[in-house]
């Protein structure tokens, strides 16, 4: 393999740029040549790439978002749209890629390589964290750590006035981001798309807190939670049932995906960005890379993609004993 080319696809995440980075300097140390594709897909399809070299990826290691753009591609759903993708990789003779991605552009990745067997690797790049074969994606720890931040904020003005906030933090699928920073800014309860912890004990909650003396409270629910309520409906569920309670919402929406990596987001992106050089040169494809116990690993796509996730009970469990 002597040309990779590398790509940030579907959702971006804080850490992409020092993923991209990563793969950049590695191709350098190893004497591959590499070339950046603009927004996922849909540039592999229009061919807008960009020879990078190791001084082209100065300074972005600190930066949110990703300097290669991220886009979602209908046309990369389709084979015609897939065929095109080839015909600009074999033009530009590239022979390998680094897809820096969510689940959905592992997804395309395992279509287009069984397709034209072309050597892929993924590395997880997402806030959700809600992907096989990792313990962290890039840019979950960076999220947890805005929405701990703007929960506390929340929790001034809330003690300021005695209310209750329900605070929507991102995650459709996944709980992680509402359990964590739940837990880590001390919310009353959480509710995510994993357990359905049922609107009457969270009433029962509220209830006993207020009787204890709690005069204001944080309910931190994602954006995918089971009640089947969103949080506009779960406040007026509240207020209907409990009116002692004067209840605001707070949407964190978008924030939660911008700002400067973590310093953990940052390492975590270097290690992985290097490993998916590695396997490339090695001639692997087909893997994606990531983190287990501290150790950088490779799992298939196709499990990475299938193998589900589940939320830490033990975290729940201290969860529940917090809000005693
Ligand atoms: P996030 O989880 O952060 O949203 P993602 O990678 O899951 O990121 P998606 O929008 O689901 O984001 O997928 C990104 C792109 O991958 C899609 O726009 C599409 O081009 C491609 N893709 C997804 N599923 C398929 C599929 N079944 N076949 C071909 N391409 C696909």
């Amino acid at each position: 393999i002597k040309k990779i080319a590398v790509m940030t696809s579907g959702g971006d995440a804080p850490g992409m740029n020092a993923a991209i980075r990563s793969v950049v300097r590695a191709c350098a140390y190893y004497g591959a040549n590499c070339v950046g594709i603009y927004r996922g897909y849909e540039g592999l399809i229009e061919g807008d790439f960009i020879e990078l070299t190791a001084r082209s990826v100065n300074n972005i290691i600190n930066k949110g978002g990703t300097i290669l753009k991220s886009a979602r591609s209908k046309e990369f759903r389709t084979k015609e749209g897939r065929a095109k993708a080839f015909e600009n990789l074999k033009e530009n003779e590239i022979d390998g890629m680094v897809v820096i991605g969510g689940d959905g552009s592992f997804t395309g990745a395992v279509i287009f390589n069984e397709e034209y067997n072309f050597p892929i690797i993924g590395i997880p790049g997402t806030i959700d964290n809600d992907i096989f074969g990792t313990s962290h994606t890039i840019g979950y720890d960076t999220a947890l750590n805005t929405a701990v931040e703007a929960i506390d904020k929340i929790r001034d003005t809330a003690s300021s006035h005695n209310r209750l906030f329900f605070v929507e933090v991102m995650g459709r699928d996944a709980g992680f981001i509402a359990l964590n920073a739940g837990v880590g800014a001390g919310a009353e309860e959480i509710l995510i798309p994993e357990e359905n912890l049922g609107l009457d004990r969270m009433l029962e909650s509220l209830k006993k807190s207020r009787r204890t003396g709690k005069s204001s409270s944080i309910v931190v629910v994602a954006e995918g939670d089971k009640s089947g309520k969103n949080v506009y409906e779960l406040a007026k569920y509240v207020e209907e049932n409990l009116p002692e309670y004067d209840v605001r919402v707070s949407v964190l929406g978008h924030m939660q995906r911008g700002g400067s990596p973590s310093c953990f987001d940052r390492v975590l992106a270097s290690r992985l960005g290097v490993k998916s050089v590695e396997l490339l040169l090695d001639g692997q494809t087909n893997l994606m890379v990531g983190l287990n116990n501290n150790e950088v690993i490779s799992t298939s796509i196709k499990e990475a993609i299938t193998g589900g996730h589940s939320i830490n009970q033990e975290l729940l469990r201290v969860s529940d004993i917090m809000t005693t």
